[in-house]
């Protein structure tokens, strides 16, 4: 079987299931992610230091997302809200990304599988579907 398009995989990872096959409930907790998938066996360290495009992945949007409520904060206080907005762009900064921790690490993965793609021997397709 062939590699899933793009868009699927992108679509898989954003919801933390597996790019390759669709599988879920890849994590035992909330940042443990399996190290294969139970289904397909993609391995999703695919190579040493594969984790730090997630890492810049959840930069990235981090950023995106605190550009939003430091802009938004701006219009609604008029630039004169005081350390209330400011208050609120710090804890956006800290929580955000811990909170896309783990979509950040599946996405990655789909992102590296569209630039990389997947290996005969990465994947057992005969258990997907
Ligand atoms: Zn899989």
């Amino acid at each position: 079987m062939k590699q899933p398009k793009l868009f699927k995989m992108l679509s898989r990872g954003a919801f933390k299931k597996c790019p390759a096959c669709g599988q879920g409930k890849l994590f035992t907790k909330f940042f443990d992610l399996a190290d294969d998938c139970p289904r397909c066996g993609l391995h999703f360290e695919r190579i040493e230091g594969h984790w730090m495009g997630a890492i810049g992945l959840n930069t990235i949007l981090a950023f995106a997302v605190l550009l939003v409520v430091v802009a938004g904060g701006l219009i609604v206080t008029n630039a004169s809200g005081g350390w209330k907005p400011i208050g609120v762009a710090v804890v956006t900064a800290v929580v955000v990304p811990v909170l896309l921790s783990p979509t950040c690490r599946t996405l990655w993965t789909a992102i590296d599988i569209g630039m990389r793609p997947l290996r005969e021997d990465e994947v057992d397709w005969s258990k997907v579907e």
